[in-house]
């Protein structure tokens, strides 16, 4: 794309993912508005390079180094820091799925970007380090996510002090009507097949264990500042409502549409205005209903709670949990370990790790190997 002036430039990382491709439709759609200049993937080189003619990026970072990339794409894990602190780069969308996003958000904040954050799992990691990035750099991070997208989208325009509480909306994933003794045996095929939303293979696991709703808790919290008991889970399948927001008069708001993540990937760009777009489809409440709300079963669902109490434990608690579960998911999409070791091995790691030293980024990134660690060797995988 050539530079044109009013534009705000764009990198995209992970842009061969389910959010990242999801962004480039966006970004394509509002040409007016945005002009993409960075490409970042870690080895899907026949999408990166597609992309790379559809948009001509002046950056372009493929992680994994291949023989016959193009000369000129830079490669390893620098390519993303590259990517994120370009002078020309007013937006970084951090579309990155697991920890190996978390220095690319940093180095982004530190330069003054607007992070649009897509990649929960840097916040979960180390909310505390990104805020202090944010505070140092004047950069900001604005939700991707749908359910913080919701509550962005709701409280913008109200302080902080009107906010009761918010509710988060979980679609319950491919397994909410499932046994204990149905879940023992449930394959990844089984896992993979999300009743709402297309997405990558690992947050589609974590749906299934309602471990990205516990991930989703602790964005909450650091995102919005708020303590553990004033952020609520409600079970909603159908995934019209993103989410809801009580405020101290009683009153609640709530954000919907169809479930489609252009929504929020377009309002993470343009918060706090909203630009005109087609790509959410027309809202037919009739069409939509019934729309509704069952509580949320924590016997069959253990992950979800394990997750609320490494976010209040906090320190290196919500390293740990993410890490564990990082490496369990990895392990069950590998056929290495059944459903239901998912949460088994991170209630294993917390048990033993969860009060390691925290802090910094160097002592979360060390809870997080430690985590994996023991997962690898406890379950073998
Ligand atoms: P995905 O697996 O489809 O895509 C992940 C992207 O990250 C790919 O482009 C891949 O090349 C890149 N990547 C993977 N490992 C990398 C590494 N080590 N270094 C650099 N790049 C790497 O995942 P996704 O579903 O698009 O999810 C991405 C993030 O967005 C996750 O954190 C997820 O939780 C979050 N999210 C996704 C959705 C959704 O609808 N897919 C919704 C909300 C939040
Ligand atoms: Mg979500």
């Amino acid at each position: 794309m050539t530079k044109s002036a009013g534009t705000k430039g764009v990198a995209v990382l992970g842009s061969t993912g389910s959010i990242g491709t999801t962004a480039l439709r966006v970004l394509e759609r509002q040409r007016d508005r945005f002009r993409l200049v960075a490409l970042t993937a870690n080895s899907n080189r026949a999408l990166l390079s597609e992309q790379v003619k559809r948009f001509a990026p002046a950056f372009v970072g493929m992680v994994e180094q291949q023989g016959d990339a193009d000369d000129s794409w830079k490669s390893g894990s620098e390519a993303l820091i590259s990517a994120a602190t370009r002078d020309d780069v007013d937006i970084v969308l951090n579309a990155i799925v697991g920890a190996a996003g978390l220095d690319a958000t940093l180095a982004a904040l530190k330069k003054g970007k607007r992070v649009a954050l897509a990649n929960k799992e840097t916040l979960v990691i180390a909310g505390d380090v990104v805020k202090q990035a944010c505070a140092t750099g004047c950069g900001e991070v604005v939700p991707v996510d749908s359910e913080h997208s919701a509550i962005l989208q709701c409280i913008t325009g109200h302080p902080a002090s009107e906010v009761r509480r918010v509710v988060l909306t979980a679609s319950g994933g491919p397994f909410r009507g499932w046994s204990e003794e149905q879940l023992a045996k449930a394959t990844v095929e089984d896992a993979l097949r999300h009743p709402t939303w297309q997405m990558g293979r690992k947050i589609t696991v974590d749906s299934a264990t309602l471990a990205n709703k516990a991930l989703e808790v602790i964005e909450a919290h650091f995102l919005f500042d708020l303590p553990y008991d004033r952020i609520d889970v409600v079970v909603h399948p159908q995934s019209v409502i993103h989410s809801f927001v009580e405020f101290i008069d009683g009153s609640v708001v709530a954000q919907m549409s169809v479930p489609t993540m252009e929504l929020p990937v377009l309002y993470a760009l343009t918060h706090p205005e909203r630009v005109s777009d087609v790509g959410v489809p027309p809202f037919d409440p009739v069409r939509l209903s019934p729309m509704t709300f069952e509580p949320v079963d924590h016997q069959r669902f253990p992950a979800l709670r394990l997750g609320i109490e490494a976010g209040r434990a906090g320190g290196s608690a919500p390293a740990v949990f993410n890490a564990a579960n990082e490496c369990a998911v990895a392990a069950f999409l590998a056929g290495k370990i059944r459903f239901t070791d998912i949460p088994r091995a991170i209630s294993s790691a917390l048990d033993t790790l969860g009060d390691m030293p925290a802090g910094t980024r160097e002592n979360l990134l060390a809870a997080d190997s430690a985590a994996r660690k023991h997962v690898k060797e406890k379950f073998q995988c």
